[in-house]
């Protein structure tokens, strides 16, 4: 299957809500970082009109709701392909959800699971605290400033780490992915990661330090997807590209900055000897006729564990793996990679669905 892969960065901040840098800003910084695609989400405001290219980068705009008047506040949604606003539906998260999809968009829960950090960080716990909703595409699995801002263990910390973040990120937070996990044994559940780029400064003491500049993150958690159709040029086509890749879960979440994860490809065969063969990459469905062939491609030597319905069933350090199984069930796969004594977490699929 010849598939063209572009790098998008979702999630992101700008003046428009509580971001330092402008749309303008935004974007000339995503072109030097050579982002294919991003996709700002501003906080309860849908900026319409600006959609289009600018020099290399597709700019679609997506909006963050949530209530703002809920206390503890929680329950953000990033949602994706809007026509209108949908903030005016923000104090139900049901009929946030049900608004986009109502005009075509679909979204994503924002960093569903949080800790409380450290009073001195001064972030909220912002988890996900409405489970019982339906008819959203998936979750965004890793985060950057939740993950990071989740991290620090104390002052000390905090500074050593405002100065030397790779020191911090080790992957999507473990609850997250359990979660996942959990969702995908009832239904299909897309994900996504972002970094919630807002260029803040952060001030501790006399230290005053900008923690995180969007060209710094615009090189760490990225979402990669995957079409066969190629960019032309065209809004309307190109964003289509975009949204239908995330919508079915052709993409994977990427930390860039541990190496380039572009290449890296998990697929499956099915067909006995002889019988017609079917193919999925990830997002897709499988029918299972005798066994399955999953196989998994790394443009780097990496940790790479095959999961079945939440549990590892293959593990490989190197460039690749291959299993074949004859067990339906819902596989995915995540690649770690060393950095600074730690393993970290690089590249989590979405699933590949053998039914
Ligand atoms: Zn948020
Ligand atoms: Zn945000």
């Amino acid at each position: 299957m010849n598939l063209n892969e572009y790098v998008g960065h979702i999630h992101l901040h700008t003046t428009y809500s509580d971001g330092v840098a402008t749309i303008e800003e935004v974007v000339r910084i995503a072109n030097r970082a050579g982002l294919d695609f991003i996709i700002p989400t501003d906080h309860n405001v849908l900026i319409k009109g600006l959609d289009g290219w600018y020099e290399n980068t597709l700019l679609l705009m997506g909006e963050e709701v949530h209530d703002q008047q809920r206390q503890p506040e929680s329950s953000h949604y990033l949602a994706l392909n809007l026509k209108e606003d949908v903030a005016p539906y923000a104090q139900d998260p049901q009929a946030v959800i049900n608004a986009v999809n109502a005009q075509g968009g679909f979204g994503f829960l924002a960093h569903p699971i949080e800790y409380d950090a450290p009073p001195f960080v001064e972030e909220p716990n912002l988890s996900w605290r409405d489970w019982q909703v339906s008819g959203y595409t998936g979750l965004e699995l890793w985060n950057y400033m939740s993950e990071f801002k989740n991290r620090v263990p104390n002052k000390a910390a905090a500074i050593l780490f405002c100065y030397f973040p790779r020191l911090v990120m080790l992957g999507p937070h473990i609850e997250t992915l359990a979660k996942w996990d959990e969702l995908l044994q009832d239904k299909k559940t897309v994900v996504i990661g972002g970094s919630d780029a807002h260029g803040n400064t952060y001030r501790l003491g006399p230290l005053s330090r900008v923690v995180q500049p969007y060209d710094y993150l615009f090189r760490t958690v990225n979402t990669h997807i995957l079409s066969q159709e190629v960019f032309d040029g065209q809004l309307a086509h190109d964003k289509r590209v975009v949204y239908d890749a995330l919508r079915e879960g052709r993409c994977f979440v990427a930390y860039d900055l541990l190496g380039d994860t572009r290449g890296f490809r998990f697929t499956a065969t099915s067909g006995d000897a002889g019988r017609r063969t079917s193919r999925a990459i990830m997002g897709q469905e499988i029918a299972l006729q005798g066994e399955v062939s999953l196989e998994v491609h790394s443009p780097r030597r990496a940790d790479i564990r095959l999961l079945r319905d939440g549990r590892i069933v293959a593990r490989r350090s190197g460039k690749s793996l291959r299993w074949t199984t004859s067990q339906k069930g819902v596989y995915r796969v995540e690649a770690y990679r060393p950095f600074l004594l730690k393993k970290r977490g690089w590249v989590f699929t979405n699933p590949i669905y053998v039914r």
